[in-house]
């Protein structure tokens, strides 16, 4: 097919988008994608977002791109074009077989965990806007997005040092309003005077003035049709349009071949349709109702299939313990040679973990305890008993900064009582690794701390007899179940996240727990202030009083999925700007997660040993790291973190004796927003954090934010689906005692769920 007839044949039958079966646009975009011509790919979504009258200009301009870039058709066309054969297994299809998607644009949807077009069909929306009802200008509050439908009275283009700036004074009868585009100059050519136009964005002050920063926007209201749409998340490369329109296409030509797999009593028992219409559904609500009826249908069917994975896996788990019954005399011994006195709480849970290490059934404990609340010390204790019952323990954590952390702290501590202890982790070179491997088969290492490399093929221990987790929400039930695989050893699991005590017993169904409810004495309790950037100089020079005195300071900026270049270039920038005109006499680190893990590992070392004085760092900090002597944790735009994210920050600073300080620096517009920031300053208490946390996310927001540090489920959200978990709890029992007949798809899927939720 020659683009050029094709454009002459889209031209003559009045640019309608039909010059070919799918639809021009996306015919042009597939071959963009082909030749790796991102022109093309825009030009097709500005095609496709563009009026009829705007058209046939922009059919011109892709004439003179096809001659810029020396276009020739593609040999291939046939296969390309072939028409879709739909059959049961069409779901398992790779998306770089839909016509629309080349390989740049399959790539990106692999990063969103998108390969097949099933998985497209469940990459779900994370939240949905409201287009359903224009909202008066004089209405629109700050910090708020909403939809307005104007004409324009005026704009015009600037260009600014860096960047290029659209402006555009939009009318309606209420009132007037400066719309911003940044870095489109393209979108001036689309605009005309007088014209009306629809705009979703948001109402922010600038410098001290108001202006509605545009997010998406449509020139024909004429073609507008008022509906909810779906916000999905999104990368760089892959707009909202062009997902949406992909998901669209796939669910009309492929939507009814999902099956339905639970139980149809339980179907009929929640009053649960097709799971085709619940997706349908979520794609593409009516209403905000029948969204979170689809959603609480995919999110109990989620969580059924992980309480029956839970128990399939516990089936499968030994009867049959290890006894570690050595003396009962090592406490007090361990209790010597630790340089602080434990607290009660630490001293209880250290029994509890005795007690199960001493009976015959494998013990599967969980320790839940805030941040600060001492669980290292808790996990050595546990693994000196081990090590006295001549067995090998193993600690696993989930980033090498923590792997490395746990090191320096343990590995003294335990030798002096006797243990050879060792650390395997990602980068550890392949020469030692092979050391430590074989070192363990012939248990010469007491305790392996590490990674996930700890549970590779290769590394198996001699006589394991206790496998301990650390910050557990990282890691899911498998790889714990992995690491004692071959062997009977003792499970224990360490968690900072407050899940409340009944949720934790329904969500680990197959752990006990114990919970570390005191912090170690002599703490004083953080002072937190929120406060907005009008401060910031104030709060450098506060920053630089502490370092002063001899103390570090935490700097945090946030680094959210959508926008992730822009926010490593403003931390990068942010790390030089201090370095180089605020903190002048001081040293000042940069870490982010976008570096290598040996790097990274060097950035922290360099601050724990106090060679660096401010760490500017991305949130890569946020779960267990123990710096005694900062004092000072500042997270900038701290509006963008939730509660249970920030309090996981704050812990990081108050550990040694001196008074620390949280400042959030934030640009809090809505009320929600300002109420989290009243909410932190004024509570050090988890679970009073998560329950708030929860209460304040907004009904569009459901999707998403797994900041509380649950296991990662795509759909469920274990503390706002907590009914739903008590459900699929009981459900998940009655149906392994055979209540619903032949299960076993369902099972097998449980499986195969819990196997990708642990691979991610
Ligand atoms: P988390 O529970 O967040 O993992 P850590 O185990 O890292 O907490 O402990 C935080 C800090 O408190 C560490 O510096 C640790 O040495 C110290 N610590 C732990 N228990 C006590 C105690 N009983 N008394 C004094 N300091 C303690
Ligand atoms: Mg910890």
């Amino acid at each position: 097919m020659d683009i050029r007839s094709l454009i002459n044949k889209e031209a003559k039958s009045g640019c309608h988008d039909s010059a070919i079966f799918g639809g021009f646009a996306a015919w042009v975009a597939a071959q963009g994608e082909v030749f790796s011509c991102d022109e093309m790919t825009n030009w097709a979504d500005r095609y496709v977002a563009e009026s009829l009258a705007m058209r046939p200009a922009l059919l011109e301009e892709l004439r003179a791109l096809l001659d810029s870039i020396d276009y020739k058709p593609p040999k291939e066309q046939s296969t390309a074009m072939a028409a879709p054969i739909i059959s049961k297994g069409s779901l398992a299809l790779p998306v770089v077989k839909m016509r629309q998607v080349g390989e740049k644009r399959a790539q990106i949807l692999r990063k969103l965990g998108v390969e097949t077009l099933e998985d497209l069909l469940f990459f779900l929306p994370r939240a949905y806007r409201d287009w359903r009802q224009p909202k008066p200008i004089a209405q629109l509050c700050y910090g708020e997005s909403a939809l307005i439908r104007a004409r324009i009275k005026e704009y015009r283009l600037i260009n600014a040092r860096r960047v290029q700036i659209l402006k555009a004074w939009l009318v309606d009868d209420s009132g007037m309003i400066c719309a911003v585009w940044y870095n489109q100059p393209y979108v001036e050519k689309q605009l005309q005077q007088d014209k009306e136009i629809i705009v979703w964005g948001c109402l922010e002050k600038r410098y001290g003035q108001s202006e509605f920063t545009v997010q998406e926007y449509e020139l024909t209201p004429e073609a507008f049709i008022p509906q909810i749409v779906p916000l999905y998340r999104g990368y760089a490369g892959l707009p909202q349009k062009t997902i949406r329109r992909l998901i669209n296409q796939v669910l009309t030509q492929y939507g009814h071949l999902l099956e339905d797999t639970l139980p149809p009593q339980l179907a009929l028992k929640y009053g649960y349709g097709p799971l085709s219409q619940a997706v349908q559904a979520l794609h593409a609500p009516k209403d905000f109702h029948q969204a979170e009826q689809a959603r609480s249908q995919l999110a109990y069917e989620e969580l059924l299939k992980m309480q029956l994975a839970l128990r399939l896996s516990r089936g499968e788990r030994a009867r049959q313990g290890l006894l570690m019954s050595c003396e009962q005399s090592i406490l007090p011994t361990f209790l010597q040679e630790i340089p602080f006195k434990l607290t009660n709480a630490q001293l209880r849970v250290i029994k509890e973990i005795y007690d199960d290490m001493e009976k015959a059934t494998p013990m599967s404990r969980l320790i839940q305890g805030d941040v600060g609340s001492g669980k290292t010390i808790v996990a050595a204790a546990a693994l000196y008993k081990c090590y006295k019952s001549s067995y090998q323990g193993a600690l696993m954590a989930p980033t090498e900064i923590l792997a490395q952390q746990h090191y320096n702290t343990l590995q003294p501590l335990l030798l002096k009582l006797g243990l050879q202890v060792e650390l395997l982790t990602g980068s550890t070179s392949s020469a030692e690794k092979r050391r430590i491997i074989m070192a363990l088969g012939e248990h010469k290492i007491d305790v392996l701390i590490g990674t996930h490399a700890l549970i590779q093929d290769k590394v198996n221990f001699a006589r394991l007899g206790l496998a301990i987790t650390d910050e557990q929400h990282r890691f899911g039930v498998r790889q714990r179940s992995l690491l004692t695989q071959n062997s009977l050893a003792d499970i224990l699991v360490m968690t900072a996240t407050p899940i409340p005590r009944t949720l934790a017993l329904t969500l680990y169904a197959d752990l006990r727990l114990s919970v570390i409810d005191e912090l170690p004495p002599g703490r004083k309790p953080i002072r937190t202030d929120a406060v907005d950037y009008r401060y910031e100089q104030r709060i450098y020079r506060f920053i630089e009083k502490e370092l002063q005195k001899g103390r570090q300071a935490f700097i945090v900026c946030p680094l959210v999925d959508e926008s992730e270049k822009l926010d490593l270039q403003s931390a990068v920038e942010l790390a030089q700007h201090l370095r180089e005109e605020v903190f002048t006499f001081h040293r000042v680190g940069l870490l982010h997660g976008r570096m290598k893990a040996p790097e990274k590992a060097g950035v922290m070392a360099s601050f724990a040993a106090g060679e660096t004085d401010v760490l500017v760092a991305t949130t890569v900090i946020e779960v267990g790291v123990n710096i005694p002597n900062a004092t000072v944790m500042l997270v900038r735009d701290a509006e963008r973190f939730g509660l249970a994210q920030l309090h996981q920050l704050r812990g990081r600073i108050g550990r040694g004796a001196q008074q620390s300080y949280c400042i959030l620096l934030h640009q809090a517009h809505s009320d929600t927003a300002r109420e989290r920031m009243r909410i932190i300053s004024q509570s050090n208490d988890g679970f009073v954090l998560a329950e708030a946390d929860l209460r304040l996310r907004g009904p569009g927001e459901f999707f998403g934010s797994r900041q509380h540090g649950l296991p990662e489920l795509a759909i469920a959200d274990v503390f706002r689906d907590a009914k739903l978990l008590a459900a699929a709890h009981s459900d998940a029992d009655a149906i392994m005692q055979g209540a619903y007949g032949d299960t076993s798809t369902l099972k097998l899927l449980a499986r195969e769920k819990l196997r990708l939720l642990e691979r991610n």
